[in-house]
């Protein structure tokens, strides 16, 4: 299978039959309502404001890190442009929702942290780099995949001063094509306190055809004036059920996987894409935690060992990663024991592993277990010895599980 993906478009080769492709051709840009994961009530909310004419000018969408708040502003800002809205949403056809679509609607303007580039910086600047974040990641809106395209994953981006001066210039304009022009500005509470207090005056006293979609995972980092003079949507956690729905329509893998993958990560849908990419790496950890228990059940402290060893060549990210693994193992198995199908997400794999090794787990051991594990992870974080550390669990396992 052949793929050739561009900014906007992921075309897919399928081979039928010799010498004949099938493209699939898949709009990568697609936001409207029914893209955004959960939050049914919130979008009523705006689909009401937007068809009664009565839109608040300057609405801020707050929520937890992981739930989708700039996908459903894309989609406000489809919504509110779109000529020809069908069923409560965009129609997804009409030239407006296509320059959205192709992120090049003349009256939708991108407002997001930045690190300084020369003087006077402007998001604009990262233009490129924004636009490839908005194909790629909406969903996920990863602060720290943003931070990778800046190229510098240690900065601290902000929205500078320069910035609400381009804001005013833009907002000041008449519309190109729509009746609204619409800022969607992404990490609001990144801006500095000059840039503030400048967009707080074109919030005070807007322009009636100018609407601003602010967007923060830290509303509390919000100037309090412009707090006040915004009207606030919080966004809530998807559930586990609507994460798994969009991963099996997204991601191509089946229900009980989408389940696994999306339970353990707590209406956080950054964390379930995370999970999904790293798939086969939830087979690698699997194969460790198996081993771990065998090898712990027999008693086979040189084996141990040389398991301690390998595990603590994975890099520090790596190793934490794979003991909250554990974890969610340990936890898994417990509940198993439960017959409760419906509390436990387990891949295939880890159900037919489970068979056999949750009789394990038990009240008497459960918690030492979690703690073993939780704060292994801990002092690895805290650069601690890793190999020191995991063979301390490895040996400590051993006599968790005893029989
Ligand atoms: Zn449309």
């Amino acid at each position: 299978m052949l793929e050739k993906s561009t900014d906007h478009y992921k075309c897919t080769f399928v081979n039928v039959r010799k010498n004949y492709y099938l493209c699939i051709v898949e709009n990568r840009n697609y936001m409207r309502f029914r893209d955004v994961i959960g939050n049914e009530r919130a979008i009523e909310q705006i689909r009401r404001m937007v068809d009664s004419g009565n839109i608040a000018h300057a609405l801020l969408l707050h929520g937890e890190p992981g739930v989708p708040k700039l996908a459903l502003a894309l989609a406000t800002a489809q919504y509110i442009h779109c000529t020809n809205r069908i069923g409560g949403d965009s129609c997804g056809m009409c030239p407006s929702c296509l320059q959205h679509q192709s992120l090049n609607h003349a009256d939708t303007f991108y407002s997001y942290p930045i690190v300084k580039k020369g003087e006077n910086p402007v998001s604009e600047d990262f233009d490129r780099e924004w636009k490839r974040f908005l194909t790629e990641d909406v969903i996920a809106e990863d602060y720290e995949r943003w931070l990778a395209l800046l190229g510098n994953s240690n900065a601290q981006p902000i929205i500078y001063a320069s910035e609400s001066d381009n804001i005013v210039r833009k907002m000041s304009l008449s519309a190109y094509t729509a009746k609204y022009k619409v800022l969607i500005m992404w990490h609001a509470d990144k801006m500095n306190k000059e840039c503030s207090n400048k967009l707080l005056k074109l919030i005070e006293e807007p322009e009636p055809d100018c609407i601003f979609l602010l967007t923060t995972d830290n509303v509390k980092g919000i100037l309090p004036t412009i707090y006040s003079r915004t009207q606030c949507i919080e966004l809530r956690k998807p559930s586990t059920q609507q994460i798994a729905d969009y991963l099996t329509r997204n991601g191509g893998i089946d229900m009980t996987e989408a389940l696994a993958l999306a339970a353990p990560a707590d209406g956080n849908v950054m964390q379930a894409l995370r999970n999904m990419d790293h798939g086969s790496e939830t087979h690698d950890f699997h194969n460790d935690f198996v081993r771990l228990m065998r090898l712990a059940y027999m008693r086979d402290i040189a084996g141990l060992k040389q398991w301690s060893d390998e595990i603590a060549e994975y890099k520090r990210e790596k190793s934490q990663r794979f003991l909250n693994y554990a974890s969610r193992m340990v936890r898994e198995n417990y509940i198993y024991n439960l017959s409760t199908p419906s509390l436990n997400y387990e891949t295939q794999e880890e159900a037919q592993f489970s068979k056999n090794f949750a009789r394990f787990i038990n009240e008497e051991n459960v918690e030492r277990m979690l703690r073993l594990f939780g704060d292994a992870a801990r002092d690895i974080r805290g650069n601690g010895n890793a190999k020191i550390i995991l063979f301390d669990v490895a040996v400590k396992t051993t006599i968790l599980i005893k029989k």
